[in-house]
């Protein structure tokens, strides 16, 4: 299953953090996804939970944004958003728009660790 092996990076990534931060306890991962990652949001979700069964960073939530599919219009010469992966056309003047700027993203945005909310105490 294609998003187990992604969690379990994920997992691995989040502790090897962890652990260069001094061994900080992991509260949340924020990750963000694009609708054309090939990654279905729940299967991650899912499969993060199985991942992180065992490790340093277990009961750590996934938080995922998911990202808009953007497109570099060659008429507008500006990034629109498309509504649909299906409809790969400007949104505003029509023309076809084959190269994709956004939507495919996979990353690993932000680690939320226990040290800070202790900071702000
Ligand atoms: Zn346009």
């Amino acid at each position: 299953m294609h998003e187990l092996s992604v969690a379990t990076s994920l997992v691995d990534m989040a502790c090897e953090k962890a652990h260069a931060m001094g061994g900080v306890r992991v509260e949340a991962l924020h990750l963000r996804l694009g609708p054309l990652s090939g990654v279905v949001k729940d299967a991650l979700l899912f499969s993060f939970e199985v991942a992180a069964q065992g490790t340093p960073i277990e009961g750590a939530r996934l938080v995922i944004e998911t990202t808009p599919i953007t497109v570099l219009c060659p008429t507008c010469a500006e990034e629109r958003v498309l509504a649909s992966a299906q409809r790969r056309r400007c949104p505003v003047c029509d023309t076809p728009t084959p190269e994709l700027t956004g939507g495919r993203e996979l990353e690993l945005r932000a680690l939320e660790v226990w040290e800070d909310a202790a900071a702000h105490r």
